[in-house]
């Protein structure tokens, strides 16, 4: 029986993440499993609360646009119809977890920093993730 069914690789749509994409490609064949892609869009609002005094719609439309058409070519390079392509606002770690349970997924793939010291203390997505998910998770390692 294969091992997975239904893989969620979560991006971050930076240049690591065809990295992380590639990893997430190599079990869907071994698996003969489906994928999801999903990137979520931190909103400003959340980061920023009322510290800027002024109306910030007008930027967040155009980064989820950016974001949509990103994560469109991105899912293309990979065969991801469209159907299986997210995009969602919130915090990514609620998100990805959300979105696992949501779709049924076997394995969540994100990227990993392997961060030490004091951005280790900070926490990091992947770490994040891997507390809590529904599912197993695969932490590609990226970066430094
Ligand atoms: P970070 O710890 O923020 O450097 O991110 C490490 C990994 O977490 C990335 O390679 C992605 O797999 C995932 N990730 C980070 N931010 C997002 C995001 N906004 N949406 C989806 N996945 C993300």
């Amino acid at each position: 029986m294969d091992e997975y069914q239904h893989i969620l690789v979560a991006v971050d749509l930076t240049e690591e993440s065809h990295h992380v994409a590639r990893r997430a490609c190599k079990i869907r064949t071994t698996n003969n499993a489906v994928i999801s892609c999903l990137h979520v869009i931190e909103p400003l609002s959340l980061a920023y609360g009322g510290d800027i005094p002024m109306d910030l719609s007008t930027i967040q439309e155009q980064i989820q646009e950016t974001a949509k058409t990103h994560l469109a070519e991105f899912a293309k390079t990979l065969s991801i119809p469209e159907e299986n392509q997210h995009l969602i606002f919130g915090r990514p770690e609620t998100e990805i977890h959300a979105m696992a349970n949501q779709i049924n997924a076997d394995l969540i793939v994100v990227g990993s920093h392997g961060r030490h010291g004091l951005a280790l203390l900070l926490g990091s997505t992947a770490n994040g993730v891997l507390h809590g998910a529904p599912c197993d998770v695969l932490a590609v390692r990226v970066g430094n």
